[in-house]
């Protein structure tokens, strides 16, 4: 239920959604109050105006003119006038006469006499107009009725007209109340259609006014008239003086004409087929529908859809008027042109929601709507002192500052589209292994550390990031993730946050990592020392410092494992400098206890690139006092080194600073004896896989053996690690090995513990 109640909410709240139902409210309110009936008669007469065309010509229209009147030198023809005329039309052949005014009222006694006296004659042949009484209120009523006396041989016909708003149309009735019942109205009458409804019908004004034949009634009452024009026709005497008031501007025609016009019209539409009205429900239903079903299919309810949608409206009229059938569709266009207007602004404001204001850039609103998916990695950088920096600096800086982060970004990440939000830049990186990605985020850092120009102005700039690389989610959820990753990372103060670590060990390893400063700085992290035993002296002569993390939910951490990751992402230097610290302190601890032990560090190669070594090392010395010659750097992946290299030319500067190195791992990598030879180590530790499997394998034995006698004649010291057995350990003895480092003597444990092993009381292994 709540399922429901959130998606019918959801639903709501879509804008497109609002947008039509604001639209269809203001078309059913056109529709109800007919306030669209004006523009709606407009566009109908220009219908009719456009296919205007003659008349059938089966009407005769005798006009009361002016002319008439004034030759009669009256106001209005007399009901002996009129049997006069009748008995002419009669004598000339005409069909039926109609009279489009009222015969309510006597004239003189003789006159009216003389009229029924002709009525009489052709009893059936005459209707007499019946108007709306003076007393009688509005509607469809004709209370003015025919004399009885006239109406005993000549049928009433309504000659009610129904002016539509503003006088711009008019509606004709089939038939009309009266105080006799139902009477026909003049135009059904004349068409000869029976139908007894108080329906309305426009008159098809197409059909030109002024081809309509005529006559003057003045002619016809002096005979003075072709007759042949009125044989076999029907006649409609219609009052056309000024002074009459029955004048009226026909609609879609560029002219005036008596009332009548409107009932001949009328008639000549009912003959051709009876005209249907839908009215204007039907079409504003037709685009209801129309927008119901675009809006079930998203997306397809757009501009174009509705443009069509009006130029069809505006056009089916057009055809539906050849059939005989009238629709209203202002309503409907009310629907469709109020929808079309705000979808077009709410396009106009999407587009502007598509940019950000301030820096020019795409903005993230437009990545979050987006409900795509990517198999690229969603990056969010926050600036973390953004605000500041815009609200203290002139307004074009941020547009400025925003180009200058784009650029940078764009060093590495080539010709990706950025996002902005705020202190936010968002972007689907290029680059496709979250490593390269860490380690090009912490490249960033190091360019923006530097601080950035922007209009002469130095800007120091500091930020984090967040990632997410669940591809499987769309955009718009990513966009949340990566952003709350960015927040997270600002929080914990690392570089990089990843969005669900859990989720992918690669992902652990970055969090790893990023949580690496923080686990030096509270302890995590801690060395181990492991002791190193002279088998000629049968003393321990030395020690091996080795990192340990204890990582408080996972335990401890393997230094294989997070040195390798700290190396690939430029961390090493901080561990390093740690360990480095810790073991010149302790050496110069065990000092102070009596004991001049060596101390072997382990340096991985990347960092003796790092031209800083040198100095970070005699500074560690200087600071606790300790001898260089004391310590000895282990160093592993130097077997590609030539002589012109940096790392070889770090090397000698190392060892002239009088430190010792170490070659650590050997027999691991294809070091030759050539190589042994120029490399200025002091010592070569044979790596412990060779070692604890000599016992088994004849060719490590002899593997072992060849590089004590090799690294001898060079007068290079030799180490065995991994020694695990008293087998082993006499073996080496044997070989004349000069120390050994294994389990079998001591694991690397805490300096507390090794203290005690030294000073032998912790029992000792050997000896
Ligand atoms: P490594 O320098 O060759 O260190 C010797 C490794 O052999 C250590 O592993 C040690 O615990 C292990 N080991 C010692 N005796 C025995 C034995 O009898 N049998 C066996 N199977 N293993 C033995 P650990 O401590 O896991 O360190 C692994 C590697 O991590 C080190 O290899 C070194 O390359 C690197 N590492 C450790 N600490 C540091 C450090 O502070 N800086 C750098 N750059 N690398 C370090
Ligand atoms: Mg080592
Ligand atoms: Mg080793």
């Amino acid at each position: 239920m709540n399922g429901l109640l959130a998606r019918t909410t959801n639903f709501w709240k879509r804008p497109r959604v609002r947008i039509v139902f604001w639209a269809a409210l203001t078309g059913l309110a056109m529709g109800v109050s007919g306030l669209g009936l004006p523009l709606e008669d407009g566009m109908r007469n220009m219908r009719w105006w456009s296919r205007m065309h003659s008349s059938d010509k089966q009407v005769v229209v005798v006009q009361q003119d002016d002319r008439t009147l004034d030759e009669l030198g009256a106001i209005d023809v007399t009901h002996g006038n009129d049997a006069d005329m009748l008995r002419r039309l009669f004598a000339a052949g005409a069909r039926d006469v109609y009279f489009a005014r009222s015969f309510a009222k006597r004239g003189s006694v003789s006159d009216d006499l003389k009229l029924v006296d002709v009525l009489r004659a052709h009893p059936g042949r005459v209707y007499l107009g019946a108007t709306p009484g003076d007393d009688v209120g509005k509607g469809n009523y004709a209370g003015a009725l025919p004399l009885k006396e006239f109406r005993k041989y000549a049928g009433p016909v309504s000659i009610l007209v129904r002016h539509r708003p503003l006088n711009l149309n008019v509606q004709l009735t089939y038939s009309s109340d009266s105080a006799v019942g139902r009477i026909p109205s003049l135009s059904a009458k004349l068409a000869g259609v029976t139908n007894n409804s108080d329906d309305l019908f426009f008159p098809d004004f197409s059909i030109s006014a002024a081809s309509v034949p005529t006559l003057s009634y003045i002619d016809v009452m002096r005979d003075n008239f072709d007759q042949s024009k009125v044989r076999g026709k029907d006649v409609l005497i219609a009052p056309a003086a000024t002074s009459l008031n029955d004048v009226h501007r026909i609609p879609g025609q560029n002219i005036t004409a008596p009332g009548a016009f409107f009932h001949l019209i009328g008639a000549e539409t009912l003959k051709r087929g009876i005209p249907r009205d839908y009215g204007w429900f039907a079409p504003f239903l037709l685009v209801m529908i129309v927008i119901a079903t675009g809006l079930g299919r998203g997306r397809m309810l757009d501009v174009y859809r509705f443009t069509g949608l009006v130029a069809v409206l505006g056009a089916a009229p057009f055809v539906l008027d050849y059939f005989g059938i009238q629709v209203e569709v202002i309503p409907a266009l009310a629907v469709a042109l109020v929808a079309v207007i705000r979808m077009r602004n709410l396009d106009r404001v999407e587009v502007a929601g598509e940019t950000n204001a301030g820096s020019g850039l795409p903005s993230v609103q437009a990545l979050r709507s987006s409900g795509d998916l990517s198999s690229r990695i969603l990056v969010s950088l926050k600036i973390r002192n953004y605000g500041a920096i815009i609200g203290s600096f002139a307004e074009h800086v941020e547009a400025q500052l925003a180009k200058e982060i784009v650029r940078r970004i764009r060093i590495s990440d080539e010709s990706v589209l950025i996002y902005h939000e705020g202190g936010m830049f968002v972007w689907l990186s290029s680059i496709r292994s979250s490593f390269d990605l860490f380690e090009n985020l912490e490249g960033l850092h190091r360019i923006v550390q530097n601080g950035i120009q922007v209009g002469g102005i130095d800007i120091d700039l500091s930020f984090n990031c967040g990632i997410d690389s669940e591809f499987d989610r769309p955009l718009s959820s990513r966009v949340a993730s990566a952003m709350q990753a960015a927040e997270e990372a600002v929080r914990n103060d690392e570089l990089v946050y990843q969005h669900d670590a859990r989720k992918h060990e690669a992902q652990w390893e970055i969090s790893l990592l990023t949580s690496l400063d923080r686990a030096i700085d509270n302890g995590e992290v801690w060395v181990a020392y492991q002791p190193k035993l002279e088998l000629k002296s049968n003393r321990i002569c030395g020690a091996e410092a080795l990192v340990r993390w204890t990582h408080p939910e996972r335990g401890p951490i393997s230094p294989d494992k997070f040195i390798r990751i700290a190396e690939e992402f430029h961390r090493i230097e901080r561990i390093t400098r740690f360990v480095i610290n810790d073991a010149v302190r302790v050496a110069v601890d065990l000092e102070r206890h009596g004991y001049e032990l060596t101390m072997s560090v382990n340096i991985s190669a990347q960092l003796l690139r790092n031209p800083g070594l040198p100095g970070m090392i005699s500074e560690i010395l200087a600071t606790h006092g300790l001898s260089p010659n004391r310590l000895i750097l282990e160093i592993t992946e130097t077997d590609r080194l030539d002589r012109s290299s940096r790392t070889f030319q770090m090397l000698q500067r190392l060892v002239q600073s009088g430190l010792r190195l170490s070659i650590d791992d050997f027999g691991t990598g294809n070091a030759t004896i050539d190589y042994l030879r120029y490399l200025p180590a002091s010592e070569v530790k044979i790596d412990k896989t060779f070692v604890s499997s000599m016992e088994g394998r004849k060719d490590d034995l002899l593997l072992v053996q060849s590089i004590i006698e090799m690294a001898h004649s060079l007068d290079r010291v030799v180490v065995a690690e991994g020694v695990e057995t008293a087998q082993v350990l006499e073996m080496l003895t044997g070989m004349k090995c000069d120390l050994v480092q294994g389990y079998y003597i001591s694991r690397p444990v805490p300096f507390r513990d090794f203290l005690d092993f030294v000073s032998g009381r912790r029992a000792r292994l050997i000896g």
